[in-house]
């Protein structure tokens, strides 16, 4: 007999969450890993939607609008029963599931009443509306596992994850949350009891309720699965695995089997939604095994982080692995000769940009010394640049600096695979591919590692030359096949 492993964490995403058929297959899954592990955490999100409803919900009443909210309140409460129908025969248990929802329906309600009253939304009121959908998700789900008779739990992440008050985007505290998550779960594992965590949200050490912002489920899995000591977190998600690109950018696009920690988490910083770009550090700390899977397709094995590259899989290193894309970018440009050779430039620059709470998502190496440039999320940019202005008032006064001024909206395109840098030829090819569809890009970074190379594109091209440089992987792929 193979010795069980000991501990498992299982995240299953919006989508996975988000249907009788979905659910059915969690329940499929979990029941058949039991056998293979001691303790087994369950992670939600929210279903899917929800998450945008409630918050669209907080918008609505910030603009006075309360009939958007009632409505929103009736179709949350649908969603929820409806899926408790299709999936709990018990009329008790399908009552008593009602009972646990509808409090939180309530609040939602409450909770927009006071917005619209104040006018506006603050973040700290914003996290405990967004925590409402996987507050009602782990509800749904404990209650589908009885009726299933697999006994499991649900549990709120404020009674497990401690952070600090950065609303939206919380920051773990993870000594106070491994002290807190073993000692609450400890019973529930002694009663052999599966718990059913709520992804994404988490409290301060007051008990106020946080969030680890959007997409944050993974995270959460990867927090759970560091201060449990895991052996294992598997990421259940709507398609099979890590793909070469966005399937619903590039149809056929297709799954890695194997990726490093460094590949994924370039991947998931450079807008490859399928994992939290967050997930990846404290499970490589904690040398965890982390894999990518497919809710609706549990036998295909999808993709496995690893810490080093074996190199065997159907992709080699020095490569292009995949191609991924962050949409809705506005580079600027601080331009000016008097900025030659003057030390601090660049610190003041992002000083500024630091005051405004806006995080850079790359800088380019700049052609001369003359100009600094780098990219912001669009909705930023011009208070960025007001910031930037205010920062450099003297040296526009002085015509040290000459301009300061932001492109149109455009995209940052990456291609990700181990050594692709330092690999003679992959950088001419890119850029020929590119050339042949007469795309002009506006800037080239390197990522902090040798594994990315970014390019930004005009924001019209950028799913065309996504599909082109995916041309050159599959291409790649079918050679080494040959
Ligand atoms: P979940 O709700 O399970 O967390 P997400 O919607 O957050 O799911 O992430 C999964 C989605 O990520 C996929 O449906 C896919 O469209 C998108 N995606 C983007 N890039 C990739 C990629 N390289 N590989 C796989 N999926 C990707
Ligand atoms: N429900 C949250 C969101 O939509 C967290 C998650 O799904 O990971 O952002
Ligand atoms: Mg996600």
């Amino acid at each position: 007999m193979t010795k069980k492993k000991l501990t498992l964490i299982m995240k299953f995403g919006g989508t996975s969450v988000g249907s009788v058929e979905a659910i059915q297959n969690i329940i499929r899954i979990t029941a058949s890993v039991r056998t293979d592990f001691e303790r087994i955490v369950l992670v939600a999100s929210a279903m899917s939607g929800v998450t945008n409803q409630l918050l669209a919900g907080a918008q609505a009443a910030a603009n006075g609008d309360m009939g958007t909210i009632h409505n929103a309140a009736t179709m949350l409460r649908d969603k929820h029963t409806q899926a408790a129908n299709g999936l709990i025969a018990d009329q008790g248990d399908a009552a008593q599931l009602q009972t646990e929802i509808e409090p939180l329906i309530s609040t939602f309600i409450s909770l927009c009443q006071a917005i619209s009253v104040l006018g506006e939304t603050t973040p700290r009121v914003l996290d405990s509306i967004a925590s409402l959908g996987e507050r009602m998700s782990v509800r749904l789900l404990a209650a589908t596992l009885k009726s299933n008779d697999v006994p499991g739990k649900y549990v709120e992440a404020s009674s497990l994850i401690v952070t600090d008050d950065n609303f939206q985007s919380a920051h773990p505290d993870i000594k106070a949350t491994r002290d807190k998550t073993q000692t609450f779960l400890a019973p529930i594992f002694k009663a052999g009891k599966i718990p059913i965590v709520t992804g994404f949200l988490a409290a301060t050490a007051e008990g106020v309720i946080t969030t680890l912002g959007r997409g944050g489920s993974d995270y959460s899995a990867a927090i759970l699965g560091s201060v449990l000591n895991a052996d294992e977190v598997w990421i259940w998600t709507d398609v099979n695995g890590v793909m070469t690109a966005d399937p619903r950018i590039v149809p056929d696009a297709r799954t890695i089997p194997e990726l490093t920690f460094r590949e994924v988490g370039e991947l998931a910083y450079f807008g490859a939604k399928v994992l939290h770009p967050k997930t990846i550090r404290p499970v490589v700390e904690a040398g965890i095994g982390l894999r990518v899977c497919n809710t609706f397709n549990p036998e295909h094995p999808g993709t496995r982080i690893v810490a080093k590259s074996a190199s065997k899989g159907s992709q080699r290193d020095g490569f292009v692995k995949a191609v991924t894309a962050i949409k809705q970018q506005r580079m600027i440009t601080i331009e000016g000769r008097g900025m030659m050779g003057v030390p601090g430039m660049a610190a003041r620059a992002f000083g500024a940009v630091a005051a405004t709470q806006t995080s850079v998502t790359l800088i380019s190496q700049a052609s001369s010394e003359q100009s600094i440039c780098f990219t912001v999320p669009s909705e930023s940019a011009d208070l960025v640049i007001s910031e930037i202005e205010k920062a450099f008032k003297l040296e526009l006064q002085d015509r040290d600096i000459d301009r300061i001024w932001a492109t149109d909206d455009a995209v940052i395109v990456t291609v990700v695979g181990a050594g692709i840098r330092d690999t003679p030829g992959v950088a001419g090819a890119i850029f020929s591919a590119l050339a042949e569809h007469e795309v002009n890009i506006i800037a080239i970074a390197q990522g902090s590692s040798d594994s990315a190379l970014s390019m930004v594109v005009e924001a019209n091209n950028a799913n065309m030359v996504i599909r082109a440089l995916h041309r050159l992987i599959v291409d790649n792929w079918e050679e080494m096949h040959k």
